[in-house]
């Protein structure tokens, strides 16, 4: 309290002085530790996947003081192996996001914090962060790696095979079940996007609309000239076998086998935070962000899967890493 005396500036961290939480600056509060402080940060990471990972190691490595903060729940850990990136191609997901984290935290300045972060609010200062176990973080950056959380649709036997049989890329899945029988499990334009990519894999494939086709007299027209089946009928099931689909079942208790299906759910942001945060959506839901990852939110950025429709891991390692680089620059501007 007698620094606040002293330095009646600095009267908006009170508060936290009250609840016995200093924020870091290393230019303003220089009786601070920087390294020994354990609630106080200079840029916390909420989502310690690919894009957070690739963030905090260029964080880490401009000497900055990092907490990632994740809850492990990757949106891929279904699928056993992931292709598409260049050194991993066929690598289980985990592991890459295991020897990622491990090079990561070589850097002794970035911490890693297994929780769910549930709070985020705009201090004086900056940012607190509070999580389902209770504990607050404060931070001057913030940068969300927090993804997206796919909707399962209600088709008995889906959420079972996806990532293994029903798959949301081509790129990342579409070689291992190339010349097979495949299906696309979608209406309108996205099937007709699915069917043009699809087609130079396999010439083996159907469209399942689940219902009534919503396409132009042109989209049936490509199809008809592609040899595309279209099955309007409504799915009951998914019959399989750990996940490897066998057959897709019909109400009318009809039956399609097949080795894959191209299906792409509905997603929601798997953090709400950056709204609360008041940060602005795109029409998709993703969170806005220019090209060096600032969202629309002073000192807040954001990468990955909840900012992109180009899901991959290659797309979140780069976003990440931007996002990094990004955040280091313009706390060296303020600083400097
Ligand atoms: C089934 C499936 C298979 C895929 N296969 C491939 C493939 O083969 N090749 C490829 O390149 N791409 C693949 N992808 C896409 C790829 O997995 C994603 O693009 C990538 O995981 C995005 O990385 P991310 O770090 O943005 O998000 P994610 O990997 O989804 O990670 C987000 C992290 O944030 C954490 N988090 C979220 N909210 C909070 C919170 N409030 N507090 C703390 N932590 C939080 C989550 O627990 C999670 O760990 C696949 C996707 C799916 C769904």
């Amino acid at each position: 309290m007698e620094f606040l005396k002293k330095n009646p500036h600095f009267k908006g961290l009170s508060s936290l002085f009250k609840r016995g939480i200093f924020v870091n600056y290393p230019h303003s509060f220089p009786k601070f530790n920087h390294m020994t402080d354990n609630k106080n940060f200079e840029v916390i990471i909420i989502g310690g996947s690919y894009a957070g990972l690739s963030a905090a190691m260029a964080l880490g490595r401009s000497l900055r003081k990092v907490l990632i903060i994740d809850s492990g729940r990757p949106c891929n850990r279904p699928t056993p192996h992931s292709h598409n990136f260049i050194i991993q191609d066929g690598e289980n997901p985990g592991t890459i996001a295991e020897k990622a984290k491990k090079q990561v935290l070589n850097y002794n300045t970035v911490k890693f914090h297994n929780d769910l972060a549930i709070r985020g609010e705009k201090t004086d200062t900056g940012f607190e962060i509070t999580t389902q176990t209770g504990s607050i973080f404060v931070a001057k950056k913030l940068v969300f790696a927090t993804g997206v959380k796919d909707i399962m649709p209600d088709i008995p036997g889906f959420s079972e095979c996806w990532g293994i049989t029903v798959i949301h890329c081509p790129y990342c899945h579409g070689y291992e079940v190339k010349n097979e029988r495949t299906g696309i499990l979608a209406n309108g334009y996205f099937a007709c996007h699915y069917a043009q990519l699809v087609r130079n894999l396999t010439k083996n494939l159907t469209i399942f609309t689940n219902g009534k086709t919503e396409f132009t007299p042109e989209q049936t027209g490509k199809f008809a000239r592609h040899n595309i089946l279209l099955i309007e009928k409504e799915i009951i099931y998914l019959n399989h076998e750990n996940g490897k689909i066998r057959q897709i079942v019909f109400e009318d208790h009809s039956t399609f086998a097949l080795k894959a299906i191209y299906s792409r759910p509905t997603f929601e942001q798997h953090c709400k935070i950056p709204e609360m945060l008041g940060c602005e959506l795109t029409e998709q839901g993703l969170i806005k962000t220019d090209m060096f990852q600032k969202t629309s939110v002073a000192n807040v950025f954001a990468c990955g899967d909840n900012t992109s429709p180009m899901r991959s891991v290659a797309y979140a390692v780069g976003a990440g890493n931007i996002a990094g680089a990004m955040v280091n620059n313009q706390m060296t501007e303020e600083e400097f």
